[in-house]
């Protein structure tokens, strides 16, 4: 994005207030101008040597930090890697025990909160416990006023695109309208709200960029 333009100014001045907000709830918060920026940054917070896991993202694809991470000098946990049952459940338990996970968020208001919905709630279960930092590296086309505003961006814009995205069967993958399901293909079985980080274990990067779905 042009760092001239007056989109990415009100990016810069919105993420300066959020992450005001962010860091009065404990949890650690930065901004970065752009995906390559966002990306060095997120590296910069991993010590060489650290395992690492992460879940499924957009936002982390089109930064590239994943790649980075598969390539770095870190203890990446693959999850593709796993061919059976036994060996996925194995790598959830690595993951849950991890020095660091990255995720991206459905989510994040302007007083500093994380909306996140998820099916397997593998994802936000790490969020909420378990590896000892989370890194989450969200674009600034997610901020939102309010949580009641996260909640349906998050059932309304997120997820629909996001199940076409996975080849789940839900009525939203077809109409592209969130019809409250109860499918077991849902991937809007848990709706998870972060208010606080104690001790800045969540670490925020907010990107001057519209990223993800
Ligand atoms: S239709 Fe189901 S899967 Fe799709 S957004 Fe609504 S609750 Fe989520």
């Amino acid at each position: 994005m042009n760092s001239n333009s007056p989109k990415f100014e009100y990016y810069r001045k919105a993420a300066a207030t959020v992450i005001k907000a962010l860091k009065a709830r404990g949890f650690e918060a930065y901004f970065a101008a752009d995906r390559d920026e966002a990306r060095e940054l997120a590296l910069s917070l991993i010590p060489e040597g650290s395992s690492v896991g992460w879940g499924g993202s957009m936002t982390l694809s089109e930064t590239g930090i994943v790649d980075a991470v598969k390539n770095g000098s870190y203890d990446a946990i693959v999850r593709e890697k796993a061919a059976t049952p036994e060996e996925r459940r194995e790598v959830f338990s690595r993951i849950a025990v991890c020095d660091y996970f990255l995720m991206s968020t459905n989510a994040i208001t302007v007083d500093g909160q994380l909306v996140n919905v998820d099916g397997t709630a593998n994802r936000v279960a790490y969020l909420c416990f378990g590896p000892a930092n989370v890194i989450v590296v969200t674009g600034m086309n997610k901020l939102v006023a309010n949580v009641a505003e996260g909640e349906s961006r998050a059932r309304n814009v997120a997820a629909p695109p996001n199940a076409m995205r996975l080849g789940r069967r839900t009525p939203c993958s077809v109409t592209g309208k969130c019809a409250d399901c109860q499918s077991d293909d849902c991937i809007c079985c848990q709706t998870v709200i972060t208010r606080r980080s104690p001790g800045g274990r969540i670490k925020v990067i907010l990107i001057g960029e519209d990223l993800g779905l």
